[in-house]
């Protein structure tokens, strides 16, 4: 088997890179090891997508849930969680402020609904926000699996990117983690309607799942590249005490997952070059600077909260998740100055798409780009 140092320097010049190429660097443990490939994922960074960080103010704007995933906080069966709906007011406010703020793109995020009244409820927002913000605030979408009718109206109405993590691409683990009647082909089958309808694909996975070995990890990163996916979300998976998977968990190691949540960043963009990654809220949970950390190790962009405050608390995912008591503009502030901090700049008033995607786009079909 080849060495890390030779694996490294193969990943960092673009050359291919085998599943067993992959374990390797997903499984280093020693502290120069890591650093070594950070420093890498970052100066393939550069190289990439640039030192610019990109944010996408991000609307909670629903604990309201149709599913029962094991994993989750807000699933329909726990009965600890007051459910709350933003009004359309609202979410369109929050909107606004995102556009002001130069915030470029907003992400709108929920539990999962497929009712007619939730597809008119989104239409109806999307269609307003693009009206007040002059079509300038780039949208995505995070709302689960939908009808490709649901999508491609959507998308009509101004979403062009859609966020749906496949939560692992291994269909037996996803069993383990899902009650019967959630399918992990039905998943599946919603990214090739998410790309049929023309959305920017984005997808992921949660890290450090009980249950979860680091050939899962590698074939999660195969996927992505077999799927010719466009923007990744991932994040360590946290534990939420009102949860059955909390019970079988009793050794959870906050930094362990962190790590292994840095790692996964970097060797995605060792391999996967030019998507645009998130450095996820969750590597915040976990520890303070979690998300400089995510950039250091190749992210590019950050998604601030821009949900009002007295939501916050009950839009809990997992456990301890950070900023639920401050406010957009507190969170606009802190953000700035970290991303600062680390010798980044910030793309304000940019929608930052994939260059994954418009490489894509040039040798296909035209897209409206800002
Ligand atoms: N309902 C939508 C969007 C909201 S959930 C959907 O499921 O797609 C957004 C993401 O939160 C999920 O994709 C999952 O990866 C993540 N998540 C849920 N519970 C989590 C936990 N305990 N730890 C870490 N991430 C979690
Ligand atoms: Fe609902 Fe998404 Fe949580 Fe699953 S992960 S219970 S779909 S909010």
């Amino acid at each position: 088997m080849m060495a890390f140092p030779d694996i490294l320097a193969r990943a960092e010049a673009g050359g291919q890179l085998s599943p067993a190429d992959l374990a390797v660097l997903l499984g280093i443990e020693r502290d120069e090891d890591l650093q070594a490939l950070f420093q890498a994922a970052y100066r393939v960074k550069l190289g990439t997508v640039g030192n610019k960080v990109y944010f996408r103010g991000i609307v909670e704007f629903s604990n309201i849930c149709r599913k029962d995933c094991y994993y989750c906080g807000i699933r329909r069966s726990n009965q600890a969680v007051e459910r709350f709906q933003m009004t359309h007011a609202e979410i369109v406010n929050a909107a606004i402020w995102a556009y002001e703020n130069d915030y470029g793109s907003l992400v709108l995020q929920s539990g999962e609904r497929n009712d007619a009244n939730f597809a008119d409820f989104i239409a109806d927002i999307l269609t307003e926000v693009k009206v007040r913000t002059n079509g300038k605030l780039g949208i995505t979408l995070s709302l689960g699996e939908q009808t490709e009718e649901v999508y491609r109206r959507w998308f009509a109405c101004g979403a062009h990117r859609y966020l749906l993590r496949m939560e692992t691409t291994n269909p037996r683990l996803y069993a383990q983690l899902h009650p019967a009647d959630h399918s992990w082909v039905e998943r599946r089958a919603c990214l090739d309607r998410l790309r049929q309808a023309g959305y920017q694909v984005g997808t992921g996975v949660m890290i450090g799942l009980p249950g979860q070995t680091l050939d899962d990890l590698v074939h999660d990163l195969v996927f992505f590249k077999e799927q010719d996916i466009d923007m990744i979300g991932m994040g360590p998976y946290i534990v939420h005490q009102d949860t059955p998977m909390a019970q079988q968990v009793t050794d959870f190691d906050a930094d362990r997952q962190l790590m292994l949540g840095l790692k996964m960043v970097a060797v995605a963009r060792l391999y996967l070059r030019d998507v645009n990654i998130a450095a996820t809220t969750a590597l915040q949970a976990l520890r303070h600077n979690g998300r400089e950390l995510g950039l250091q190790a190749g992210a590019n962009i950050i998604m601030p909260n821009v949900t009002d405050t007295k939501y916050r608390e009950a839009y809990q995912l997992y456990s301890n998740k950070p900023c639920t008591n401050e406010n957009s503009s507190m969170c606009r502030g802190c953000l700035q100055g970290r991303v600062q901090g680390i010798g980044e700049s910030i793309g304000f008033g940019e929608w930052g798409d994939s260059p994954h995607f418009l490489r894509r786009q040039t040798t296909s079909a035209p897209v409206v780009q800002q």
